[in-house]
């Protein structure tokens, strides 16, 4: 049975009334975000290239001959017999019937703007991504100015530029000639401190010292630290769930080890009524040979 979706991307969507494949809007790149700046750092030139914002990627699409595409993901029924439309996920790549894929968002993070078929269980999880790209992805792509101390011992705060890096994984510190002071991975940062008062944020790390008093950033205003602060917490949260297209391969690894226990089952079943069948034969012709009556 075809699948409705335009399963062998990137082919070009079918014409006619069947679903469209979203348009991908162009990357978020740095060196553009950096120019909204009010101020850079001096002589800091622009970062270029584009930011996979989350380190994240897509589920793998599924194909049309794996076992797995022969029903919906969610809820087991086969397709091909009383129901004949089977959808893609745009965000896990699994198959799924009308009713179990019925949700529709833009997948911001993946550069899809227009609204695209989603499965129950990624919906909502579309929407967080969709809240960080909006809320959050613009402020560290085109980072923050401020003055920062690298650790307790730094003798002076320096002018810098607080971005995140082209990868989506680290936090850069940049000084003024745009030498990164701190490299932090976001997946290290244990937490963001807003002491009382003022404009300072604190960068907590699993890694740092013990007398590293962390990554402290003056972000000039309470907003922009506020800002920042929320950035920050949001994009180590996500780094350090893990990342979606290992998941869908790990969900649909257990998905298949359970199909395959269920058709044991039953083909155990199925091999244990087949010779109570036949024994029932036997015991009838048996019967008939020496003439008993059946009781
Ligand atoms: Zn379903
Ligand atoms: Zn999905």
């Amino acid at each position: 049975m075809a699948c409705l979706c335009p399963c062998m991307r990137p082919q070009p969507e079918p014409s006619g009334d069947g679903p469209r494949e979203p348009t991908p809007a162009p990357p978020v790149v740095v060196g553009e975000e950096s120019k909204l700046l009010p101020k850079q750092p001096h002589g800091a030139p622009a970062a270029t290239g584009s930011v996979r914002a989350s380190a994240m990627q897509r589920g793998k699409w599924l194909d049309e001959s794996d076992d797995l595409a022969r029903s919906c993901f969610a809820c087991g029924v086969e397709f091909g017999t009383f129901v004949d439309s089977r959808h893609h996920c745009r965000r896990c790549g699994n198959t799924f019937c009308a009713k179990c894929s019925s949700g529709r968002a833009p997948l911001l993070l993946f550069q899809v703007t227009d609204p695209a078929r989603l499965c129950d269980a990624c919906y909502p999880e579309a929407q967080a991504d969709n809240e960080f790209a909006a809320r959050h992805l613009p402020r560290l792509t085109r980072g923050t100015v401020g003055q920062a101390r690298p650790s307790a011992f730094a003798m002076a705060a320096e002018a810098v530029l607080v971005r995140l890096n082209t990868a989506g994984d680290a936090v850069l510190v940049l000084n003024a000639d745009a030498r990164p002071l701190r490299t932090v991975p976001l997946a290290d940062v244990t937490g963001v401190d807003e002491p009382a008062g003022g404009a300072t944020l604190v960068v907590r790390e699993a890694t740092e010292g013990p007398f590293s008093g962390g990554l402290k950033i003056d972000c000039g205003t309470a907003k922009e630290r506020e800002g920042l602060a929320d950035a920050l917490r949001a994009a180590a949260r996500r780094a350090r769930a893990p990342d979606l297209a290992s998941a869908v391969e790990r969900d649909r690894a257990k998905q298949k080890l359970e199909r395959r226990r269920q058709m044991s089952i039953r083909d155990r079943l199925a091999s244990a009524e087949e010779r109570r069948k036949s024994n029932s034969k036997l015991r009838d012709s048996l019967r008939d040979k020496y003439a008993l009556s059946s009781r």
